[in-house]
């Protein structure tokens, strides 16, 4: 709109100077000094110009228009390269008289003729249409460039007539002037080339709404008002006109400087100051996201620890063929309600974990067949219990990734949980795998579920995205699972998606993974989780300080066989290891007096113990620690009886190794 407007104040300036030759009004010509007058070809140029370059910013211009406007930007080109060339060659090719008769020799050496300042002016101008939308890879807009060239010489030009300095406008020997009107008009329309764009190029420097733009922007204030004001304050009250020039320019120059010193420092001042507090902010947001971690982390612990002795025990009871089917039935039911509770745990310190850039993985070759599998075990009782049927095309010959195989079962069991979950009762879900040209493995899950609708699609991997409230009301959750599912397939490098026609027609999850090439892979050797190696004579010490956990474990490693011994402090467990001889600890981490890596530290040191951590602290700084400290395993409460024991097996067999 500035720029339309711009324009129209231009076309109008050019306009009546034209009106002015025409009905012979010199006034119209000039004003505000007397001394110069438009000529009919800068008054034409200008008019054309003006137009040319307010139908190229006026977007809904037919294509017609532009062609128009180009053309006439062309015209403008040629008469003003023209004219300049006149004077290059001291030639007169006609152009001058063309379109009236001139002889006024006021502000010219030759009648009629543009002045050179306002054709180099208008060249730059008549480029500028051309350039409008170019933009470089950097993103400088020759377009800007070429209007602040345009726009240097009708202000050059204007300061001059500010200050009565003619010489400045006389061209070499020949004295052709730049009337003033031409010179606001030039102006006006340099000035609507860069409101073209505002946002872009050079442009966006003053206009973002940053810092740095405002001071910018009081900067330009200050440099377009400050150096004429000072000129013109020499001039009137230091009697610059009558002293040596010399004098003049020194203080001037003086002047300036010590102005915009001090409009550097003050900027600055206000920039440290902005700055500081922007500092004090950052530092105070990251302490209180340390504090929510520690919380989280806390609240993990202490949510996670009463779990323990109940999942435990559940699991041991279900195991338990001399209870009856249903009551082992409920203990089931209570198990998974558990393990549920626990994970939602995990997903919320899994988001934190992401949102720091602190997931990591533990590569090993995994079958991803096999991983499938495993999820479906997990979900067994599920799709039992909603009679859901399961198709597997499991066709990828290379079906093998280098992957984290906790992490990668969590995603399929993810995408899995959903699909029992969002299919209705005697639904299909249908999971296959294939090769693709990419030496991917592409694993589907299709169910004929809920469905998902197409703008809702793109959202489900965010964090507690969940759709409408209606589903989160229905089916719970948090909206975490697929949040994590995709970032941990991103750190496989691989990909996820999800493809649906909309509600009530069904999803397909489809996760693509980089395949390990059949050919090398290693002959793996399965150690299957259930199988148990214990020494008949394995002696365990349980230190626990959470009765409850303490107790049903001991119940439990009692029942499989083990001898078991329980204490709930540092100082007890040293001391009964000193007492007897042990072949494994299984112990808590934080422990009244003390904690269990110490202790973990020195029944390694003085017994050659070997331990399994068992906390409700989990985050990868914990894991990392329980293994500095010399822990084989580090399991997180609560945990259930099979990684229990798979845990006691692969410690047992080290230690017996030892
Ligand atoms: P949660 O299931 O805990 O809500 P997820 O991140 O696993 O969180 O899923 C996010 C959302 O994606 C779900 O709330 C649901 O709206 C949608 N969704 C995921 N899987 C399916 C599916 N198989 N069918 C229909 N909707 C799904």
């Amino acid at each position: 709109m500035l720029g339309l407007f711009l324009c129209a104040v231009a076309f109008f300036v050019g306009a009546l100077a034209m009106a002015g030759w025409i009905f012979q009004q010199p006034q119209w010509r000039s004003f505000l000094a007397s001394g110069s007058q438009m000529k009919a070809n800068t008054a034409f140029c200008l008019m054309l110009l003006a137009a040319a370059l307010a139908v190229r910013t006026f977007r809904p211009a037919s294509a017609l228009a532009r062609m128009a406007a180009n053309a006439a930007a062309l015209l403008v080109g040629t008469i003003v390269s023209l004219t300049l060339a006149e004077y290059w060659f001291e030639a007169d090719l006609g152009i001058d008289q063309f379109l009236f008769k001139d002889t006024s020799t006021v502000g010219t050496s030759d009648p009629g003729r543009m002045s050179p300042p306002s054709a180099v002016s208008f060249l730059f101008g008549a480029l500028t249409v051309f350039a409008l939308e170019l933009e470089t890879r950097i993103g400088l807009r020759l377009a800007q460039l070429l209007a602040l060239a345009m726009a240097f010489v009708p202000a050059h030009i204007l300061t001059s007539y500010a200050y009565g300095n003619m010489n400045v406008l006389a061209f070499g020997s020949r004295k052709s002037y730049m009337a003033v009107p031409t010179a606001l008009a030039l102006m006006a329309l340099a000035l609507s080339v860069l409101a073209y764009a505002p946002d872009r190029g050079l442009m966006r420097s003053l206009t973002a709404s940053t810092q740095a733009s405002r001071v910018f922007r009081r900067l330009l204030v200050a440099l377009f008002v400050a150096p004429p004001l000072l000129g013109w304050f020499v001039l009137k009250f230091l009697d610059g006109r009558n002293s040596p020039p010399e004098f003049g320019v020194s203080t001037t120059v003086m002047l300036c400087i010590v102005f915009l010193a001090a409009l550097a420092w003050f900027n600055a001042a206000r920039l440290n100051r902005t700055e500081l507090n922007l500092e004090k902010a950052k530092q105070d947001a990251e302490r209180a996201n340390r504090a929510k971690d520690q919380f989280l982390a806390m609240l993990s612990h202490e949510l996670r620890t009463p779990l323990n002795p109940v999942l435990l025990a559940a699991s041991a009871l279900e195991a338990d063929s001399s209870l009856s089917a249903d009551v082992r039935e409920q203990l089931a039911m209570m198990r998974r309600n558990i393990e549920l509770e626990a994970r939602l745990i995990d997903d919320l310190l899994d988001v934190t974990r992401i949102a720091h850039g602190k997931l990591e993985l533990h590569p090993e070759v995994v079958d991803l067949h096999v991983a499938i599998e495993h999820a479906l075990g997990i979900s067994a009782s599920e799709i039992e219990a909603r009679k859901l049927k399961i198709t597997k095309r499991l066709d990828a010959a290379e079906h093998h990734a280098s992957a984290d195989a906790a992490r990668l079962q969590e995603v399929f069991w993810n995408i899995l949980r959903n699909a029992v979950k969002f299919t209705p009762i005697g639904g299909q879900i249908a999971i296959s795998t294939q090769n693709d040209d990419g030496g991917r493995v592409v694993i589907q899950f299709a169910d004929t579920g809920i469905g998902i609708e197409p703008n809702l699609q793109p959202r489900i991997f965010e964090a507690f995205e969940q759709g409408e409230p209606s589903t989160q009301m229905r089916y719970g959750g948090l909206g975490l699972g697929l949040a994590i599912s995709k970032r941990i397939v991103d750190l496989h490098q691989g990909s996820i998606d999800v493809r649906s026609s909309g509600r009530g027609q069904g999803s397909t999850f489809t996760v693509k993974l980089n395949a390990v090439e059949s050919s090398r892979l290693k002959t793996a050797t399965n150690v299957s989780p259930g199988s148990i190696v214990t020494p008949a004579s394995a002696e365990i010490l349980v230190v626990d300080d959470h009765e409850d956990s303490a107790r049903v474990l001991q119940r439990i490693l009692r029942n499989a066989g083990y001898r078991v011994s329980s204490c709930g402090s540092v100082a007890e467990a040293r001391a009964l290891a000193a007492e007897r001889k042990f072949d494994l600890v299984i112990s808590d981490i934080g422990l009244p007096d003390g904690n269990g890596l110490d202790l973990m530290r020195s029944l390694r040191e003085t017994h050659g113990l070997s331990g399994i951590a068992l906390s409700g602290f989990g985050t990868e700084e914990d894991l990392a620690a329980s293994k500095a400290a010399g822990f084989i395993t580090h399991l997180t409460k609560p945990v259930d009886l099979e990684r229990l024991r798979s845990a006691i097996n692969l410690a047992l067999n080290g230690a017996a190794g030892r």
